[in-house]
Parts: structure tokens; sequence; C-alpha cells
């Protein structure tokens, strides 16, 4: 149809790959050299870059990001009946984790305007869980799309009522909030290197943060068979969760161009912002003090299905982030959802799409990808 149609993509891995790929060459070669496809040195490698860059006094890698969750949770002894808080308008694998404890999310909503977890829903929970008598063994807390959520308040909030915080950083690695780096935020923080994420392998990946020394011992024995002081003592019931050698080996070169990766992917984000920003369009706001690593460059629109499909016709991809709340997933049933329900998810879930966002998105596409949607709303 026209000179952009097949290179408008969603996400742009082969440029990213084209770019350091002599790099990443060599980086695989090594480690089918050395031939420590486990725990080779490049994990632990990898692990100091990640605790450099994030500013956090441990990082512990994983196998995915929610492995990563699931250590979090079993750190601070979560279990079979306790209750977590989790926003309802969420990436599934939030939830997941806890359900597949044994125990029981408890779903809050969201935020209208920064699509993270709704302050005044999670105190109302917090009231619910009172009158019900039961007790939050914690609060989950998702910085959806890259932007980080509001830590502060949601700290505090937790401490009055002796809630510990995990925070679900899958999709902001790299963010930051009030001149805090995503990775020492909450009790534990935890991300993922799935390749479609800001910072994402050629596979599977994740990492647990803490700043308690404790904490990061036993995440590290639990995501090692429960591991002590040595391989074959197991000192705890745990899984068996590391990240591969060859992915830490692609990590590294990967987290070398990260930064000005970051900065390409907010100029993307702020053209878009330039050009979209209109009555019909809702762009993505992102307070003061904070910025998004842009894992998602999300709008809300009405008649949001009819422009996606329109969209489609004319070769521009995107995608729907997330179509349905969770406390609304028929996989969710055994869970609670706040006493004033999650109007907002629900609203959200009819309303929002993501555009193509990738740092190798050129100003000429970004410019097609938008006339586009504005002409679509003008026609329909
Ligand atoms: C991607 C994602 C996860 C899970 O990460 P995996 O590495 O795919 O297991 C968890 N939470 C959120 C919010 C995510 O976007």
């Amino acid at each position: 149809m026209n000179e952009y149609s097949v290179t408008t993509k969603f996400i742009d891995l082969e440029m990213q790959q084209k770019r350091i790929r002599p790099y990443l060459d060599k980086a695989i070669t090594k480690v089918l050299n050395h031939g420590q496809y486990i725990m080779g040195p490049e994990v632990s490698m990898f692990e100091d870059q990640l605790k450099q860059f994030s500013g956090a006094s441990h990082a512990i890698a994983c196998a995915n990001g929610t492995d990563a969750l699931t250590l979090a949770l079993m750190s601070i002894d979560v279990k079979h009946e306790d209750v977590v808080i989790v926003p309802s308008f969420t990436y599934v694998a939030t939830a997941e984790a806890v359900a597949q404890l044994g125990a029981k999310p408890f779903f809050i909503d969201v935020c209208e305007t920064t699509y993270n977890l709704d302050i005044a829903s999670l105190k109302r929970a917090i009231k619910d869980s009172k009158k019900m008598g039961i007790n939050i063994a914690a609060i989950i807390v998702v910085d959806l799309f890259g932007l980080p959520a509001d830590i502060d308040s949601i700290m505090n909030i937790a401490k009055e009522n002796n809630i510990k915080v995990i925070v679900d950083a899958a999709q902001s690695f790299g963010a930051e909030s009030k001149g805090r780096k995503v990775g020492t935020m909450g009790e534990i923080t935890t991300t993922s290197f799935f390749p479609a994420k800001p910072l994402g392998c050629y596979g599977d990946g994740g990492a647990v943060f803490t700043e308690d020394d404790e904490l990061a011992q036993k995440i590290r024995s639990l995501s090692l068979h429960g591991k002590g002081s040595h391989k074959y003592e197991n000192v705890r019931v745990g899984v068996n969760s590391r990240l591969d050698t060859i992915q830490a080996a692609v990590l590294i070169e990967k987290l070398k161009i990260f930064p000005s990766e970051l900065l390409s992917r907010q100029k993307v984000a702020e053209l878009y912002n330039e050009k979209l920003n209109s009555s019909q369009i809702k762009t993505p706001q992102i307070p003061d003090n904070h910025s998004s690593s842009w894992a998602q460059y999300t709008i809300k629109i009405d008649d949001r299905d009819f422009i996606q499909k329109e969209l489609a016709k004319r070769n521009i991809p995107s995608i729907v982030y997330y179509p349905i709340p969770l406390s609304k997933q028929s996989g969710y049933t055994n869970s609670i959802t706040v006493s004033k329900g999650v109007e907002i998810s629900e609203k959200l879930s009819e309303k929002v799409l993501s555009l193509p966002m990738h740092p190798y998105l050129s100003e000429k596409i970004i410019f097609h990808i938008c006339d586009n949607i504005k002409d679509i709303i003008s026609r329909r």
C-alpha cells in the first residue's frame, strides 16, 4: 500500500541486533568455548552490572520475571491461603505467581492517568480486609508500561499496616522515580528479560533486587533448590530458577547500549505525544520527577476496536494491553476484589491501545502512524 507498510513493526529487535551483532557473536562464542552453560562467570558478572546500573545492594538473576515474583513471595513466606494485593489491570503473571503458591490475589483498581495502582483503592482494600478479618501478606506494585508507581505513598500505607511491598518492575527496568532507579524501591523488586521487555535477552530471563542482606541470601538459596552452604545441603524447599550463561552474555552486551536506547524510547514517546495529543486521543501522563522506560506507548481512545482494525488494514500493528482485567478472568474466580470494584480497570480495558514502540522507530514512521490514527478518527 505504501513505502512504510513492511517496515512498521511493533517491536524491532532486528535493528538492535544489527547494531551489536559482532559483540553478541563474540560473547556467545566465548560461552560455547568455556562450556559453563549453567552459572558460568557471565552470570555473576551480569548481576554485578545490574547492581551498578540500578544502585541496588543485591541483584539475583533467575529464569524469568514470573519466577522472580515467585521467589520474592517465597522469600517473605507467602504461603497457602495468604492474601496478596494485586492491581486488576496488569499482565497475568503478577497474580499467577500469587495463585501458584496457593495464596489469593486481592484485586484493586488502578489510576486512570498512570495505569498504576490507585491509592484510594489500596486504602479501601486494607479497610475491607480488616472487616473480613483477613491478613494481607503483601502488596505487589506494578510499574505498568514502564512508569514507576507512586512508591512513597504505597510504602507509607504498607508500613502503617505492617505489609511487605514487592515491586513488579518487569516493564520498568531502567526507569526512575524522584532520583531513584527502579530496583531500589519497595522491599523487593523483580524484573523480566523476556525479549520484548525494555532490556530483553534471547530467551527467558529475570532478576530480583533487594536492599536487605538476609532476604537476598534467602532469595538466592530459594532459586537454587533451597541450597545451604553447599550444593548438596538443602536448608529449605526451593525451586530451580537460574539465568542461563548464554542469556547473561547477551544481556551484558545489551546493557551497554541500554542507556542510549532508553533515551531513544523517550524521544519516540515525545514525538508521539506531540503529534497525537488531542481531545480525542489521551496520551500517557508521566508525573513530575518520574521517567518511564516506555515498555509500551499506550493511548486511550473511544471506538478502540474499530480504530485498531482500521490500523491493521493499513499495516500498522497495535496491541491491546490488556483486554480483560484480571478480576474478570475465569481462571481467577478464586480471588477477592475490592468492595468498590475495579471500574477504572474495566474502562481502560475497553479504551487502551498500545502503539509500536522501540528505540529504532524513525520520525518518519512515527508521523506515518500518527497521521493514520488521526485520519481514521476523522473518518469515523
Ligand atoms: C512480562 C511480565 C511479567 C513476567 O515476566 P516473564 O519473564 O515473561 O515471566 C510479570 N509481570 C509483568 C507486569 C510483565 O509485564
